[in-house]
């Protein structure tokens, strides 16, 4: 399966995608942390990304979308994947619907976990990640609420809203329930399709 996960900054997305990607056999793709690793080893994609890391501004599509597609090129993908902060504005979901067209796949599925601001605020001042001081946390939703946020009508035909306050399990659970009836549909679909005659 091929699947956005999309939320708020704190929403949980993170440790979520690990929860779904084993369940659903699909390696986790977080930009977040392949842009920490870089600036971890201070490559020169990590040296310019860290500055936007750090002010929790959007790190420029030129350098995020080489990065993502440089991922989803390996071959670990093949079967599928979860994708966890990308896209963020509808024109880094443009260039996804681009990257998957081109090997003739598409999405099957965008995961929103619905959280209120103050919930998320509150989860991120206690995270503590260098990127989690009040100022930072505020232009990030702030960024969520004006670039991220639209993707939610951008996608609304493949749109899974998963209420995400109360225990990890419990909402692992509505979200993998709402993607097993997306691949029962899938295949049910696939299925009727190589077995309905031909026109002629
Ligand atoms: P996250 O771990 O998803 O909260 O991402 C941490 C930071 O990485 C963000 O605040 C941005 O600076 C950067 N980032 C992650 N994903 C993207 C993206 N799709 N586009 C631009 N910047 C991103």
């Amino acid at each position: 399966m091929r699947l956005v996960l999309i939320g708020p900054p704190g929403a949980g997305k993170g440790t979520q995608a690990a929860i779904l990607g084993t369940a659903l056999g699909i390696p986790h793709v977080s930009t977040g942390d392949l842009f920490r690793e870089h600036v971890g080893g201070r490559t020169p994609l990590g040296r310019r990304a860290a500055e936007y890391l750090d002010a929790g501004a959007l790190v420029p599509d030129d350098v995020t979308n080489a990065m993502v597609r440089e991922r989803l090129a390996a071959p670990d993908t093949g079967q599928g994947f979860l994708l966890d902060g990308f896209p963020r504005t509808t024109a880094q979901a443009d260039v996804l619907a681009e990257l998957l067209a081109a090997d003739g796949h598409r999405l099957d599925a965008v995961v929103e976990f619905d959280v209120p601001e103050d919930v998320v605020i509150e989860r991120l001042l206690n995270r503590g990640r260098t990127d989690d001081t009040a100022q930072v946390i505020r232009h990030r939703q702030q960024i969520y609420r004006s670039q991220t946020a639209p993707l939610l009508s951008y996608y609304e035909e493949l749109l899974l809203t998963i209420r995400a306050t109360g225990p990890v399990e419990d909402i692992a659970e509505q979200a993998l329930d709402a993607l097993y009836a997306v691949r029962e549909r899938r295949e049910a679909w696939s299925t009727a399709r190589s077995t309905a005659p031909r026109a002629t």
